[in-house]
């Protein structure tokens, strides 16, 4: 079973898009493994986007990812990867198809809504950078097959 990691980003939240967005990947049948609301860190930020490192844009993204609060979701699925990328539609709004998530709710580039893991390696990498294995379902102590006779 395929995971992703997807996030909605600072503008995502203040515009009050979060149930919107659950609401896209739960219809389309997705499980969500886990998800929590947070403030992330400029080394988090810096990690994360390290492949545009040497890009112009670099600073102001990572300005703006940490700017406020993101909804950070790992979800599953056959071929989620693939489809996620699909259901969230190209990176520059402008190109973005109606219907996909940035297409309905975006306009310019450095304020796309969202963000999703566009390879395995990466959805490993970027799950690692914000979530501790126990935060996932998948964790034998949420699926509740842990021993908790110590607790
Ligand atoms: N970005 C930007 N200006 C650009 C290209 C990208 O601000 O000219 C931002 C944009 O928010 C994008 C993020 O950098 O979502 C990461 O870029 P990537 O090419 O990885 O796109 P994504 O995987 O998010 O579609």
């Amino acid at each position: 079973m395929e995971q992703t990691f997807l996030l909605v980003k600072p503008d995502g939240v203040k515009r009050q898009l979060i149930g919107n967005i659950v609401n896209r990947f739960e219809q389309r049948g997705f499980e969500l493994i886990g998800a929590k609301l947070i403030r992330i860190t400029r080394e988090q930020a810096e990690y994360h986007y390290e492949e545009h490192k040497a890009k112009p844009f670099f600073g102001e993204l990572v300005d703006f990812i940490t700017s406020g609060p993101v909804f950070a979701m790992v979800w599953q699925g056959e071929n989620i990867i693939q489809i996620s990328r699909a259901m969230m539609g190209k990176t520059n709004p402008a190109d973005a198809a109606p219907g996909t998530i940035r297409g309905d709710f975006a306009s310019e580039v450095a304020k796309n809504v969202i963000h999703g893991s566009d390879s395995p390696e990466s959805a490993l990498r970027e799950i690692a950078n914000f979530f501790k294995p126990e935060e996932l379902l998948t964790s034998t102590y949420l699926d509740g097959t842990a021993d908790r006779s110590d607790d």
